[in-house]
């Protein structure tokens, strides 16, 4: 009899002993097991099974399934994150192990040409017949299409012998490092070579690729893509936004003849399944990914890219909270691998690891092609306001008419969805917040009602005020981009506009369609949020208008003038990046603050030496060690009888805890929320800490009906 050790795909930290009856499958099979009176799928793990289980309590593994294991380094890896996070193993797991993938993909049905035709043939079934020329083993559906006719068609001529059946794999294109190499410029060929020795040297190594906006970052590690695939090895790039992976997944084709395979939640079915087996059989060579491509069975993998590395978005913030980008760095220490962390704006902690030297650190400082960085302005608010009941000062209107005038492309940029962020009652000022959450609810003109931005509520504006019940009382308060687009129309009726913003814009293919039109130059003036601030390749903008540049330094967040800066920084350099030069104004009642003045003299490195001078002596990261503990609870007492018992079994020993604190959004979506968090400096390692106070806490009387979300490194502090 022999016992194996299968860790299941919920919440439980053990690998459960079963016996197996015959030969026991190796470490990482996929199995099938009972729990409880269920049949579930789990994985076979490297943990020494439990000795001495009375055979009565036993159970029996159910069946090994034919799919493919899951390798040695991605269980390791699932471990550690596990263990970082303090997330039960198997719900880590639960991110690589999706049992609807687990089927091999079916081979697709196609045809290929029969029997010649003998004498003459219609029209519409010529047709198809050249269609079939020109496709690799159409499905009918495809053929059909192609010729622009009925699948009866192309069954008649199957009947007729003219096709015959031809099965097709669903493989995936194999990518071609020579395909089409570009011309690098010196400092590009460069920094290259260096890329390119990394991944040859295949080994663990992570370097910074620091490169201003407009730099050719991209062809730089494509070329590290390249020296992968020639290693026939897997390379793995991550992006932090789905809407971004079409642009990519573009140009990737461009310079290797063949499509990546992607990875992200916007696929069909068939598409994920047959990605997932590519990518576990090592045919997919390379793939473009959203963060979870993290967690999938790479046979190979000999790189992996981490591109705008300094992006929140991929900070994981429901579930197990991990940080994409910092797992990715651990995923490739596991894997023996190279790591590329790519952005024109690095965050704190990816320069502080240059700098001590435990990342390697490229730096392109000049633009590709001649470009030249665009000038950065700040236009004063208080000097130069907008008009009553507007948004754009005089000066931004202004240059916005001189350069749709010119025939130039223009980018105003708000990083606020729907009409206005507050409707207030004019009789009495009440205002309309969300019934779940400590929120204003959001108007949006579009479907034409309010909506609560962190719960979904959905409410019509009263007519009659509820609190002084004052009828049709109700104004909206300040911009959001549908406003602004409101009065852009105004003011430039003839100008081609565009809305780009995630409830416009909500799918890959919207996004494509509208990045397309924006290229050609069939949109004079983009308005848009954070969605067009990062990547973008417009070659024709010249002129950025940032509305209300001020807008993300509110808040008190530890990282709110670094992400401010960053984002704004991004936002710009996406004017001026073809022939003609570009110009970014900025509005902003604060033209004096750092961000301001370290953007308008294009001093980002000096501003992060001065972030690092804050943060330094209190030990905040990068320099120390933070975790926060969100308490939730339906009922207000329990939330703080909860908090008030962590707080009376605080760890004193080298650490300090702030709080409890009713969070920022003391309630969200019907549940109340206290914040706790853990302050300690780099050398001391949380979890341990964390473990043995919610012991503690536990012991002396923690409510069960209170729940505790532990984040480590967290980013969000609402
Ligand atoms: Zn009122
Ligand atoms: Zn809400």
């Amino acid at each position: 009899m022999a016992l194996v050790s299968v860790l299941l795909p919920y919440a439980f930290d053990a690998a459960f002993t079963y016996e197996a009856r015959e030969a026991p499958p190796p470490p990482g099979a996929v199995v099938t097991v009972p729990l409880g009176r269920r049949i579930v799928h789990g994985v076979v793990w490297d943990d020494v099974p439990e000795p001495g289980i009375a055979p009565a309590r036993l159970k029996t593994l159910h069946a090994v399934i034919a799919t493919p294991a899951l390798p040695g380094p991605l269980r390791r890896f699932i471990d550690w994150v596990a263990q970082y996070t303090m997330a039960p193993r198997g719900e880590v797991l639960a991110l690589a192990l999706k049992t609807g993938l687990l089927d091999p993909p079916a081979p697709r049905a196609g045809w290929a040409a029969g029997a010649a035709p003998s004498g003459r043939i219609t029209a519409t079934r010529q047709r198809v017949l050249d269609a079939l020329a020109t496709l690799d083993r159409p499905t009918t559906a495809e053929l059909a299409a192609a010729a622009g006719t009925g699948a009866a068609v192309v069954r008649g001529l199957a009947d007729a012998g003219l096709l015959r059946p031809a099965v097709r794999d669903p493989s995936v294109p194999l990518p071609d490092p020579d395909h089409a190499p570009p011309a690098l410029s010196a400092a590009q060929e460069e920094a290259a070579t260096a890329l390119r020795a990394s991944v040859a040297a295949r080994r663990f190594e992570v370097t910074l690729l620091e490169g201003v906006t407009g730099a050719g970052k991209t062809e730089v590690f494509c070329e590290a893509v390249a020296a992968c695939l020639r290693e026939g090895r897997q390379a793995l790039v991550l992006v932090p936004e789905i809407a971004l992976s079409a642009q990519f997944a573009a140009r990737f084709a461009a310079r290797f003849g063949a499509a990546p395979a992607l990875w992200h939640s916007g696929l069909t079915p068939a598409t994920r399944r047959a990605n997932y087996h590519a990518v576990a059989s090592g045919a997919a060579k390379l793939v473009l990914g959203a963060r979870s491509a993290l967690f999938l069975p790479f046979a190979d993998p000999g790189l992996i890219v981490v591109d705008e590395e300094h992006e929140a978005a991929y900070k994981q913030e429901d579930g197990v909270t991990y940080h994409a980008r910092d797992m990715a760095v651990v995923r490739g220490r596991i894997s023996g691998c190279a790591v590329i962390l790519a952005s024109a704006t690095p965050s704190l902690e990816s320069a502080v690891n240059a700098e001590a030297g435990r990342y390697r650190h490229i730096t392109l400082a000049a633009r590709h092609g001649g470009a030249r960085l665009p000038a950065i302005e700040a236009i004063d608010l208080r000097a130069a306001p907008p008009a009553r009941g507007r948004f754009l000062s005089p000066v931004l209107a202004g240059a916005l008419e001189t350069t749709l005038e010119g025939g130039g492309q223009a980018m105003l940029f708000l990083n606020r969805r729907g009409y206005a962020p507050l409707t207030l009652c004019r009789g009495c000022g009440h205002r309309l917040t969300c019934p779940n959450c400590t929120a204003w609810l959001v108007e949006h003109r579009r479907p034409g009602h309010l909506l609560c931005h962190h719960c979904g509520h959905a409410a019509q504006v009263p007519a009659k005020c509820p609190d002084c019940a004052a009828e049709q009382s109700f104004v909206p308060i300040g911009p959001g981009v549908e406003r602004i687009a409101e009065e852009v129309a105004e003011l430039f009726p003839a100008a081609r506009t565009i809305l780009m913003a995630s409830d416009a814009i909500t799918t890959a293919e919207q996004a494509e369609a509208a990045l397309r039109a924006i290229v050609a130059h069939e949109i004079d003036l983009v308005i848009g949020t954070q969605m067009i601030a990062k990547g973008w390749h417009f070659p024709d903008l010249v002129l950025v208008g940032v509305v209300d540049a001020d807008l993300g330094l509110g808040g008190g967040d530890l990282r709110a003038g670094e992400r401010s800066a960053q984002l704004l920084h991004q936002v710009a350099g996406r004017a001026g990046r073809g022939r003609l030069p570009g110009r970014v104004l900025l509005q902003t009642y604060a033209p004096e603050h750092p961000v301001m003045r370290a953007l308008i003299g294009n001093d980002l490195a000096g501003f992060r030496r001065a972030e690092a001078d804050l943060r330094a002596p209190g030990h905040w990261p990068p320099f120390g060690r933070l975790a926060a503990l969100i308490v939730s609870a339906d009922e207000a007492a329990t939330a703080d009888a909860a908090a008030a018992a962590l707080a009376r079994t605080q760890p004193r020993d080298g650490v300090q805890v702030l709080g409890p604190a009713p969070a920022p959004f003391a309630m969200l979506r019907g549940r109340h929320r206290r914040r706790l968090l853990l302050r300690a400096p780099r050398g001391i390692a949380v979890q341990p800490v964390l473990r043995a106070w919610l012991d503690r806490a536990r012991a002396e009387g923690l409510p069960r009906a209170a729940r505790i979300d532990i984040d480590i490194d967290p980013i969000s502090f609402l």
